[in-house]
């Protein structure tokens, strides 16, 4: 039997490389890393499928395929990883693959490919070579201590026709390459690429064991877990969640006692399903190492892609990582492919800088990271028995994550965060509009009259500096989420959250661009990129525009204070509740809609708690505030200007020039005193500004559209202050200023544009001469700014992460809403 197995093992394995130009052949299987492998099966490179080589000449690259009717090309590199039997014109003519194997596939293939060849691994004493044993029916030794396998012992275990390799490996804690166990391991996984890695966990000691779990999820090798040691799991009385935790890490678990035998006949049988493909639930996941290391990882992972032609033989994340964390063994087997050594720079200088930002050992962190995503994992699906102890480091966790005060506290932290947000925020605030202001008269004084001054103080001194007055706000709330970010705590927020999260078909880990987006609505939909699904992602990024930005703020604050004398502070936070209850509706209508069937967990990573440093929280929020600040120095100065323009021209007109006329003839009237006079002129001004921007092609466009805005009881200058939110929502509250003509000195603007508001009145129409403004419409005006479509920036960030179809769907979906519930509001109040 033994002799047989060696045979087929040293039998020659065809490639499709070897195929000759015209000739067939059957796939037996694809070898190389899980992606690569995902990338060829996905153009139909399975198990059973025929393909004709149509040009395949010596040197020549790539060589081209027929496959499923359609020609692909293969590098020869790739096409080596194919392996083929070869087959007459006759049979493949006569031979159709339909997807599933059947008994044709079985004949042609023959004992081709029913050779599995599966490999050990696992901590000492886990119980691998119990398990070897009692598969193989060898008599290896095994022994409660450490380091009694040396090197590789092969067996093999029969199931159905298929023979399967059974390598015992030495036991290892880790697969880095401190021990010469971790380097045999790690060297054997990498380049004797068995088709399947069969990881032995101790399931009495869970957290030690997947550590060892985390580092081959990154090796993205196919994976079957046994959990062995189970009688002790059950013996201790902890209790797993099987089922879940095999979901949220994408690869079959079964449970075993390998010293008595138990489960390995299963084991095997999921082996061989997951050999054939008939796994459904299998995925890759990628162990989430936190936004710094991700961006350095990705940089060094495009370097390495650019530069290096690794042909589906390693993942290149796996290497970027270890990369990152400074692995030696990787960095030489980088070396060799890396001819001019660009990829080891990028890598080292990514290195330098994570140590430097942390002020630890890159190795340290990642493995922090590994040991996060095991504590989420486990957090999820462990309970461990009454008498057994928490790990002392993560006791906090005890408290924060604790089911009854896991809550208050969470509430507690962010009403702290949005209190000293605004508290603190107000100082700054207040000096930069009055510096603004100072900037504006300084201005107007230095300037002539003319069209270059109005456009330098209404238009971009006015614009810019009531959009930059909210600058404070968003820099301390994002130093507070870097703050919780950094500490850990935010994803124990997340953790909290998650529940809640589920039933709005959402994860937990979107709470975090959600609380971003209370700031800004940009970073919010940067941050989502931590979610690995999506599904998520998607319903995050199309809801997080409902949490209403700090850009509207403003709005609010003028209405509630000219419109509420009593609850305003209610009435702002049902504006706020509102949001997050459309969000939740949006949530569940979309994935209704279009995410039937998707349904995947994810394992919330709980990195180690940390003590934040001032360096990195300032890095962080830094991060965060770069898209913001582009978005000022760029779209809204160009709005500003634009909607300025648009207001300013044409200047002129019979009507402006009648007020013109009139107000020299006040001036010139000695009839009035001097105050009477001022006064006079000043409202006449008042009124010719109005009637200029009347008259202006803002004025124009916004009497066009007023129709659409009427049913809401808002009038044409809340229409038009509405679109030139679309620049920015910053933008509504000074366009409203300029409409509504009242004053535009800084430090009273307000008061004077509530004023204004409060006395406007119908101009026209079957409501003429009463006011515009009642509480219902400012309330529902208030819905609509929340609602409404976001601003250009947040539309391209949609762009960006989600695609153009969903962010037209967000534009439109976002406005459709926004005139209905303040339609309702109208109805229900008006
Ligand atoms: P290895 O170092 O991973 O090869 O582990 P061994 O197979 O040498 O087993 C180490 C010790 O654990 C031995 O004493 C085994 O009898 C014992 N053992 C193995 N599997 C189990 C199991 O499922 N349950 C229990 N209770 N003991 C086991
Ligand atoms: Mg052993």
């Amino acid at each position: 039997m033994q002799v047989m197995n060696e045979e087929i093992k040293n039998e020659k394995v065809l490639t499709l490389a070897d195929v000759k130009t015209g000739e067939y052949c059957v796939i037996v299987r694809v070898t190389g890393h899980g992606g690569f492998r995902h990338r060829l099966m996905e153009m139909g490179f399975v198990r059973g499928e025929k393909v004709k080589v149509i040009r395949n000449a010596p040197l020549r690259d790539p060589i081209e395929y027929e496959i499923m009717q359609g020609h692909v090309s293969l590098r020869r590199v790739e096409a080596q990883r194919v392996e083929v039997v070869p087959v007459t014109e006759e049979v493949a003519n006569s031979y159709s693959f339909h997807g599933t194997v059947t008994e044709e596939t079985e004949r042609i293939l023959g004992h081709h490919g029913k050779r599995i060849h599966v490999a050990l691994v696992g901590n000492p004493n886990c119980g691998k070579t119990s398990f070897f044993n009692h598969a193989t029916g060898m008599r290896e030794k095994v022994g409660n201590y450490s380091g009694v396998t040396v090197d590789s012992k092969v067996g093999y275990y029969h199931y159905q026709d298929y023979t399967i390799m059974i390598a015992d490996l030495p036991g290892t804690y880790s697969l880095t390459e401190y021990t010469p166990e971790e380097r045999y391991v790690r060297e054997y996984i990498m380049e004797q690429r068995p088709d399947i890695v069969l990881d032995v966990v101790d399931a009495s000691n869970l957290e030690r064991n997947l550590f060892l779990t985390t580092q081959l999820i990154d090796m993205n090798v196919p994976m079957v877990m046994a959990l062995n040691m189970y009688d002790e799991l059950q013996k201790n009385g902890d209790q797993l969640d099987i089922d879940t935790l095999s979901e949220l890490f994408g690869f079959p678990i079964i449970p075993t006692v390998s010293s008595r035998g138990t489960g390995i006949d299963e084991v095997m049988a999921k082996i061989v399903d997951l050999y054939e493909n008939l796994e459904e639930h299998t995925k890759h996941i990628h162990i989430n190492y936190g936004t710094d290391l991700e961006k350095s990882i990705d940089i060094i992972k495009e370097d390495m892609v650019e530069h290096l032609d690794l042909s589906g033989a390693y993942s290149t994340r796996y290497l970027a990582i270890e990369l990152l964390a400074g692995d030696k063994m990787v960095s030489e087997l980088v070396s060799k492919y890396d001819d001019d050594g660009s990829v080891i720079k990028v890598a080292e200088e990514q290195r330098k800088q994570i140590e430097k930002q942390y002020n630890e050992d890159a190795a340290t962190i990642v493995s922090g990271a590994k040991y996060g995503f095991v504590r989420g994992a486990l957090l999820e699906t462990f309970t461990r028995g009454k008498d057994r102890d928490q790990q002392p480091a993560y006791s906090a966790d005890k408290i924060l994550t604790n089911r009854w005060l896991g809550f208050p506290i969470l509430i507690f932290f962010l009403w702290f965060m949005f209190q000293m947000t605004f508290t603190i925020g107000a100082y700054p605030q207040a000096w930069l509009e009055s510096f603004f202001g100072w900037l504006g008269d300084v201005t107007t004084r230095v300037l002539p009259d003319g069209i270059l001054k109005d456009l330098l103080v209404d238009g971009i001194i006015a614009g810019v500096g009531g959009v930059c007055s909210f600058l404070p706000n968003i820099l301390i709330l994002f130093f507070f989420i870097s703050i919780l970010e950094d500490t850990g705590y935010m994803a124990r927020a997340a953790f909290i959250m998650d529940k809640l999260m589920h039933r709005m078909g959402l994860h937990g880990k979107s709470f975090i661009p959600y609380i971003i987006g209370f700031g800004c609505s940009v970073p919010a939909i940067m941050a989502t990129r931590t979610l690995e699904n999506r599904k998520d992602r998607i319903l995050t990024i199309l809801t997080v525009p409902f949490m209403s930005c700090s850009a509207r703020l403003p709005v609010y604050l003028l209405l509630i204070s000219a419109f509420f004398t009593k609850h305003q502070g209610l009435i702002l936070t049902s504006i706020y509740l509102f949001g997050v209850v459309m969000a939740i509706i949006t949530s569940l209508l979309v994935k209704k809609v279009a995410f039937k069937q998707e349904r995947d967990q994810f394992v919330m990573e709980l990195p180690p708690y940390r003590i934040p440093t001032f360096r990195n929280a300032m890095i962080h929020m830094w991060d965060k505030s770069v898209q913001y600040l582009k978005k000022m120095g760029t779209v809204i100065l160009v709005a500003t200007v634009i909607i300025w323009a648009l207001e300013y021209f044409p200047h002129t007109g019979p009507e402006v020039d009648r007020y013109t006329a009139q107000i020299e003839r006040v001036g010139a009237d000695t009839t009035l005193t001097e105050v009477q006079r001022t006064e006079q002129i000043k409202q006449l001004e008042l009124d010719r500004s109005a009637c200029q921007i009347e008259n202006s092609y803002i004025g124009r466009f916004g009497r066009f559209v007023a129709p659409v805005f009427r049913p809401l009881g808002f009038d044409w200058q809340m229409g038009v202050s509405l679109i030139t939110g679309f620049a920015a929502k910053e933008i509504v509250v000074s366009s409203m200023g300029v409409l509504y003509h009242s004053d535009l000195e800084a430090d009273e603007h307000s008061s004077a544009l509530q004023k204004s508001l409060q006395t406007h009145t119908w101009s026209s129409g079957p409501d003429i001469g009463k006011p515009v403004f009642t509480p219902a419409v400012a309330y529902g005006f208030m819905i609509f700014i929340l609602l409404y479509f976001p601003c250009v920036a947040a539309l391209s960030a949609i762009h960006r992460e989600a695609g153009r179809r969903w962010m037209l769907f967000n534009l439109f979906y976002t406005t459709g809403v926004a005139w209905l519930a303040a339609f309702v509001v109208h109805l229900v109040f008006g």
